[in-house]
């Protein structure tokens, strides 16, 4: 029997969790030094109050996992 009854071929099923597992490392709490903003974002963006003062921790590097 084949995979013919997956959605996901199993290349397909791979590339995906590669995928999550990227979005799962990227996940970055940043805090502005400026206004305090606080959020998470996937990639280093720059604050809403336009200040590029920006604290970055991932996500990952908290002990409570
Ligand atoms: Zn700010």
């Amino acid at each position: 029997m084949s995979d013919s009854n997956s959605l996901f071929t199993p290349q397909e099923l791979r590339e995906w969790q590669l995928a999550l597992a990227e979005a799962d490392r990227y996940n970055i709490f940043c805090h502005c030094r400026k206004c305090d903003r606080e959020w998470v974002a996937s990639t280093q963006v720059p604050c809403t109050c336009g200040s590029t003062n920006i604290e970055y921790i991932a996500c990952w590097q908290f002990p409570d996992d």
